[in-house]
């Protein structure tokens, strides 16, 4: 091999950096990491958030079946399956009284990542800006990168017990630039349901200022102590400029199956599918039938789920405040935020990279899930749609920490 390099010729190693400048910054996850260092200590793994148990038998069952007789081995249609697109037709409109058509206003996704990627390469212009409440879910930034657009933070900060979005703030940063608002309600990481209020201005300010509205819902299943998820299309002006996202992954506890979708109308809907089509163009055969029957499972279900995760919630939360830390009590999606200055720490990365040493417990440092990381840096993020056995464990580990 010697005869073929030399020492002036060309480098058979590529001088320019391989990632585009576009994803520089998103070049390895906080997640990888903190996984693996979960792998390496044994410890507990409330980093990532995933359920340790699978959902629904029937609808696993529902899967097999499909599998089986054939149905969706192949490509199934570009939009979805019928089915399935009856199912989240009939589930908005069961849940919230909105009307969508299956064949026109429901696109089925690789789940909801696909439709959050599709949305803004599909609305956003290069140099468009897109409002997005910070801390936000860590696809939100690679795919406004992705699409060229300029993410433009909106911080939700603590007032009385949860992060809360400063409505003045949001009005502030539109711009004659701005293309579209981002929302995250139930909002992960931080567990703020937005009220009804809230999202009747921020209505308000999408009509006033023509802006549209992409919608991540993934939580809608999942909210406590009586508080409401209520679809911001629901609100006078949106349902034309609202592109609402949700999945069958965080409700049915079926991460893996990748099951997601879109409702918004026609001119979106057709929209979001003419990029969507060259991501995966489809994905998910077998399990879209599952879903389509998972969605007509009965309000027990659903109201069971709920409950089940309020117990696991008021579990962790009641172990993190005894082990010393600041807890936001969640109104919503399986996570807690606290805050470690109460333990004599303010720096989150150094905190996550020191806890399974120390406690043997994995959680993730919320700056990551800002731009203005000094902002995020006092607080962390466990995940609680875990095996009750599993957060009692770790419950009593953390109570090494005070
Ligand atoms: C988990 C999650 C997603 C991703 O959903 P998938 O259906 O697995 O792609 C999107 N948004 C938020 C806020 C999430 O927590």
């Amino acid at each position: 091999m010697a005869a073929m390099t030399s020492t002036s010729g060309p480098s058979s190693v590529p001088s320019r950096p391989l990632l585009n400048r576009r994803l520089a910054e998103f070049g390895t996850t906080i997640f990888a990491e903190m996984s693996a260092l979960a792998v390496r200590t044994g410890a507990l793994n409330l980093g990532q958030g995933f359920p340790d148990t699978d959902g629904p038998d029937a609808v696993r069952e529902a899967a097999v079946r499909a599998l089986r007789d054939g149905r969706g081995n192949q490509y199934p249609p570009g939009p979805g399956v019928p089915e399935l697109r009856t199912a989240i037709a009939a589930h908005q409109e069961r849940r919230y009284g909105l009307s969508f058509d299956p064949d026109t206003e429901v696109l089925v996704t690789a789940g909801a990542t696909e439709a959050i990627a599709a949305s803004l390469l599909a609305l956003v212009e290069p140099g468009d800006e897109v409002i997005a409440l910070e801390p936000y879910y860590d696809s939100y930034a690679a795919s406004i990168a992705m699409a060229g657009g300029t993410r433009v933070p909106v911080t939700l900060r603590p007032r009385d017990g949860a992060f809360r979005l400063d409505l003045d703030e949001l009005r502030d940063a539109v711009t004659p630039r701005t293309r579209l608002l981002l929302l995250n309600t139930p909002h992960n990481p931080t567990g703020t349901v937005l009220t009804r209020a809230e999202l009747a201005e921020i209505a308000r300010i999408a009509v006033a200022r023509d802006l549209l509205v992409v919608t991540d819902e993934v939580y809608e299943h999942l909210v406590f102590d009586g508080a409401e998820h209520i679809p911001l299309a629901t609100f006078p002006g949106m349902r034309d400029r609202t592109v609402t996202i949700s999945s069958a992954g965080k409700t049915f506890s079926f991460t893996g199956w990748k099951v997601g979708w879109v409702t918004a109308s026609a001119p979106l809907t057709t929209a979001v599918r003419s990029a969507k089509q060259f991501l995966t163009y489809v994905a998910s055969g077998p399990f879209q039938y599952a879903i389509a029957e998972a969605l007509a499972l009965p309000d027990a279900y659903f109201e069971d789920f709920r409950t089940g995760m309020e117990a696991k919630r008021d579990l962790l939360a009641k172990g993190l405040a005894d082990a010393g830390f600041g807890v936001y009590r969640p109104s919503g999606t399986y996570f807690i935020t606290t805050d470690i200055r109460p333990l004599g720490a303010d720096d989150g990365f150094a905190f996550c990279r020191a806890l399974p040493s120390r406690a043997g417990v994995v959680a993730i440092p919320n700056a990551v899930f800002y731009d203005h990381r000094a902002e995020g840096a006092p607080y962390v993020r466990f995940a609680f749609c875990k095996r009750e056995e599993v957060l009692r464990d770790a419950v009593t580990r953390l109570a090494r920490l005070g």
